[in-house]
C-alpha cells in the first residue's frame, strides 16, 4: 500500500499526459538520499540517484565507471553532458513510465534547464523540487560519520546517528559498509564549497518555475518524510 493514488495521480494535475518528476534538492549530507528511498517506497515510484548510478558503474568496471572515476574520487561534478546522457537513458526505462524521484540531479542550472528540455521531449514534467535544508556545520558533522552499503541499494548509515546493528555490515542486505571516497574529511569541505553555489542556482531555477518547496531537514527522519509527503500533495493539488 503506497500513497501514490493521492500524491502521484494528483501530481499530474491538469496535464494528464505528463509524467511527474520529483526533484530532491539539498547539500551533500542533508538526508536527501535517505528521504528519496522513503518517498520512493511510500509513493511507489523508482528513485534515481546519479551518484548511485555512477558508483555502480565504477564498481562494475564499465566504461562509464572508468570515465567518472576521477570525478568521484575528488568530489568534483561529472561533466554535464555525461550526467544528462545517464539521466536520459534512465528516464527511457519502463519503470519510469509512472514517474521518478531524482536524487542528486540536477545539480547545476544548466542541468536543471537540460532536464526541463528532456522532460518536455519525453513527456515528463518537473512537478515539485523538494529542498531539504540543513545548516553547514550540521552537514559537515553528518558527512564525516556517513557509511554506505556496497550492495548497490543506497542503504545509508551514520556512526552516531544511525549505526548499523553489526559494525561495518548493512542491516538490510548484509553487504559491507564503506566510507565513500568523497566522504573523507579533507574532501568534505572542498566538496561543499564547490557544490553549494550551483545548488543555489538550481533553487533559483525552481523558484522561477514555481515548483520549489523548502523543508527543514534538521529534524527526525520520520518528520521530514511526512513533511515532504504533505508538500508533494499540496503541490499536486495546487497544480
Ligand atoms: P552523490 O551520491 O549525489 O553525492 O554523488 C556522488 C558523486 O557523483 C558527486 O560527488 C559527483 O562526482 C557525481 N555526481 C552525482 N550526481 C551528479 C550530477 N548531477 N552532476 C555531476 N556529477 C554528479
Amino acid at each position: 500500500m503506497t500513497d501514490a493514488p493521492r500524491g502521484v495521480s494528483a501530481a499530474r494535475g491538469g496535464a494528464a499526459t505528463e509524467t511527474p518528476i520529483l526533484v530532491m534538492v539539498g547539500a551533500p549530507g542533508a538526508g536527501k538520499g535517505t528521504q528519496t528511498v522513503r518517498l520512493a517506497e511510500r509513493l511507489g515510484l523508482p528513485s534515481v540517484s546519479t551518484g548511485e548510478l555512477f558508483r555502480t558503474a565504477l564498481r562494475d568496471g564499465t566504461a562509464l565507471g572508468e570515465h567518472v572515476r576521477p570525478y568521484l574520487e575528488t568530489g568534483r561534478l561529472v561533466p554535464d553532458d555525461v550526467t544528462i546522457e545517464v539521466i536520459a537513458s534512465r528516464l527511457a526505462e519502463p519503470d519510469a513510465a509512472r514517474g521518478v524521484i531524482l536524487d542528486g540531479f540536477p545539480r547545476t542550472r544548466a542541468q536543471a534547464e537540460a532536464l526541463d528540455h528532456l522532460a518536455r521531449r519525453l513527456g515528463f514534467r518537473v512537478t515539485a523540487a523538494l529542498y531539504v535544508q540543513v545548516e553547514l556545520d550540521e552537514l559537515v558533522r553528518r558527512l564525516s560519520g556517513r557509511r554506505v552499503c556496497t550492495g548497490g541499494g543506497n542503504h545509508i548509515y551514520h556512526v552516531d546517528q544511525r549505526p548499523s546493528r553489526a559494525e561495518g555490515i548493512c542491516d538490510i542486505d548484509g553487504s559491507a559498509l564503506e566510507v565513500r571516497l568523497d566522504d573523507r574529511p579533507d574532501t568534505i569541505r572542498q566538496r561543499l564549497e564547490r557544490q553549494l553555489p550551483p545548488m543555489y542556482d538550481v533553487i533559483d531555477h525552481y523558484t522561477g518555475t514555481g515548483v520549489l518547496r523548502s523543508i527543514r531537514g534538521d529534524r527526525p527522519v520520520d518528520e521530514v518524510t511526512e513533511e515532504l509527503l504533505r508538500s508533494i500533495a499540496a503541490r499536486a493539488s495546487a497544480a
